[in-house]
């Protein structure tokens, strides 16, 4: 599909292209920016002005180096329009506020069992944490994604959560936007929100990161970017079946993975409990790693938590199954359980790098305070 590369598409384009730039590790001025992306010193200070007026970019006080006028280094503006992660857990509810630059500026979480709720009371529940946060990080906040340990369809709809079993068919994005005074909410899987933390924390760009709670979700990076499947429900390997005559699971099956690997499997820490664990994963690991030749594999959620024992069944498992040559590396997250809820509030800040213009152009910047 070609687009018309109108003055405006051009502009957005390059918005983008200056932007990407700002955001890299070196500051650079905008001379330097103008050398790297090859437009003209004037095209460049114009879109920097644009993006500074739209709070996106902050100047630094002028070094004094070498000869003639100091220049002065940009970077991403940290009182810029922020992203707002949400997240619907199986037993809590938690928000955060990343900035542009990447920190968390505002954390909360709140333990709220929704195994038996209706999603009204965990919706209002989450979005008067959300206000919360917002009021703390006192950011403008560009929109929010909410994670959820469920199906979503390609239409943002939940389609089922195998440990909610009231939340069939919610749109939960459209749901929080209402509470939030008609913020836009997206709705994502939480096991492909925490991918995507891993990815963008420099993690592998090939590798299957396996989100391990009460619910086992996984999201798969391919070529740094995320494997969505024909519908966007890829990944969920914690019903992949590895006993068929094993006990009954939430989705209807039996013997799934999250049946012997799920939170209430490993219950106590039990160390049988954790190496049947961990040879069930390393088994519906290997199959997935089979079909797919990714390197790597990262177990994060609730799995760093069980320690060694665990990392060591599933790296023996895959490696006396996997017959690649170059091996598997199987590490633990380091990002902890809230990956989810950090990739979904990162996710708004990289859709704002990617593409300024959508704020400059379009609709503009939502301002912090109360849902009206
Ligand atoms: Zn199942």
């Amino acid at each position: 599909m070609s687009v018309p590369a109108g003055q405006h598409t051009v502009r957005r384009h390059n918005l983008a292209l200056v932007l990407r730039e700002v955001a890299g590790p070196e500051p650079l001025s905008r001379a330097g920016v103008a050398a790297r992306t090859g437009l003209t010193r004037g095209t460049v200070s114009s879109l920097v002005e644009e993006l500074i007026a739209a709070g996106l970019v902050a100047e630094l006080a002028a070094e004094r180096g070498g000869p003639g006028r100091p220049a002065s280094p940009l970077r991403l503006d940290p009182s810029g329009p922020a992203g707002l992660g949400l997240e619907v857990g199986v037993e809590a509810v938690g928000a955060c506020v990343v900035d542009l630059s990447g920190a968390v500026r505002a954390h909360r979480t709140t333990a709220s069992d929704h195994r038996d709720d209706a999603p009204d009371a965990a919706l209002a529940r989450l979005a008067s944490l959300a206000v919360d946060v917002m009021a703390e990080a006192a950011l403008p906040i560009a929109g929010a994604t909410v994670a959820i340990p469920g199906v979503i369809g390609p239409d943002g709809v939940l389609e089922r959560a195998p440990n909610l079993p009231r939340w069939v068919d919610v749109d939960v994005g459209s749901a929080l936007s209402e509470r939030l005074g008609g913020l836009p909410v997206r709705a994502g899987n939480e096991a492909d929100l925490a991918a995507l933390a891993e990815r963008w924390a420099g993690g592998p760009a090939d590798a299957i990161v396996v989100s391990g709670g009460i619910g086992v979700g996984a999201g798969i990076l391919l070529g740094g970017a995320l494997f969505p499947g024909a519908g966007g429900r890829a990944g969920e390997i914690g019903h992949v079946v590895v006993d068929p005559d094993g006990p009954a699971c939430h989705c209807g099956g039996r013997g799934c993975l999250e049946t012997v690997a799920g939170l209430e499997a490993l219950a106590g820490g039990d160390a049988d409990a954790v190496r049947a664990a961990g040879r069930a994963l390393g088994i519906a690991l290997t199959g997935a790693v089979h079909l797919l030749d990714v390197p790597a594999v990262v177990l994060g959620g609730d799995y760093p938590g069980c320690g060694p024992p665990l990392l060591e069944a599933v790296r023996a498992e895959l490696a006396a199954r996997v017959f690649s040559r170059a091996g598997v590396d199987v590490r633990f997250s380091a990002l902890g359980p809230d990956a989810a809820l950090r990739g979904a509030a990162t996710a708004v800040v990289q859709a704002v790098l990617a593409d300024p213009g959508r704020l400059i152009v379009g609709n503009g910047v939502r301002a912090t305070g109360s849902p009206s």
